[in-house]
């Protein structure tokens, strides 16, 4: 199976269960968050059957995520400080963004978060007793008081907000360099999504928007987010900012953007579509 040729959206099924027998199959080898990448290996490509056979690194424990091309792929944790084999080398999630396509990302923050997930919820966090895994979804269950686990997402929510042809972007109180964004933050318990929108709009910077637009999602693994993606537009009030938060903020014209997010986030899918759509209104207007 040519690794290259798949379609990852269309040839990727998950699933919890591994068939009884095999020929084949595939490995993500995931050493304390890092990824295993053979060295030759352009763009990134997981370990086959006999690969990770004959690596022979101590395993912790394997996850099966699913098939890919009816082939079994597997998420395999290995002892954090295994040494990398010869020829191969462990790489961060981060460094994947930049390097592979969206769906490799996903698969690979897919592995990544399964495991963390699993080495976290080893105890129950209400009895402190082992929990066991379940052969029916992806969850953990307590043998003892019966307590079930499933894998930790964060919602959060991101937003373009715009004044006509200006965007609002802000500095991160917390962010290194000088670098400008779209504003985000998580959902919290008893909130709708388009609540939250408006919410942490108005804490962040303190004015009051309208006519939200859902965009899109991005799956976001650093550690467990699931960015929720809204345009929207600006409707009252004055700039207050939130001083632990917010660095500084500002309207840019699209075509005089500061320094901005790469187009690997949903940030950036977010201003890129602003700005296609504000030139596209621009030569309707000029006809
Ligand atoms: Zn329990």
């Amino acid at each position: 199976m040519d690794w290259q040729a798949i379609n990852l959206g269309e040839d990727f099924n998950p699933g919890i269960k591994p068939p009884e027998s095999f020929s084949s199959s595939f490995h993500i080898v995931i050493s304390d968050d890092e990824i295993l990448n053979s060295e030759g290996a352009h763009p990134w490509r997981p370990l086959d059957q006999d690969e990770w056979r004959w690596l022979d690194i101590e395993e912790v424990e394997s996850h099966f995520l699913g098939t890919v091309a009816g082939v079994p792929i597997f998420a395999n944790e290995v002892d954090p400080d295994a040494d990398e084999p010869e020829g191969y080398e462990f790489s961060t999630l981060w460094s994947f963004l930049s390097h592979t396509d969206q769906q490799v990302f996903y698969l690979v923050g897919r592995a990544k978060q399964i495991v963390e997930w699993h080495r976290n919820h080893h105890y129950c966090g209400q009895c402190g007793q082992i929990t066991t895994s379940s052969s029916l979804d992806r969850s953990r269950k307590c043998a003892s008081c019966e307590l079930i686990f499933y894998p930790r997402l964060s919602p959060s929510i991101i937003v373009c907000v715009n004044r006509g042809e200006e965007i609002l972007l802000a500095k991160n109180a917390n962010a290194r360099g000088n670098f400008y964004s779209t504003l985000a933050g998580f959902v919290e318990p008893g909130e709708s999504i388009e609540e939250t929108v408006h919410r942490e709009v108005f804490e962040e910077v303190g004015i009051k928007i309208k006519n939200l637009k859902y965009f899109g999602s991005q799956s976001w693994p650093f550690p467990n987010s699931l960015m929720l993606g809204f345009h929207a537009e600006y409707d009252r009030g004055e700039f207050v900012l939130q001083e632990e938060e917010i660095a500084d903020a500002g309207w840019f014209h699209y075509t005089q953007l500061p320094n901005k997010p790469a187009l690997v986030s949903i940030s950036g899918w977010l201003i890129d579509d602003f700005i296609k759509r504000a030139m596209a209104n621009q030569i309707m207007g000029l006809k």
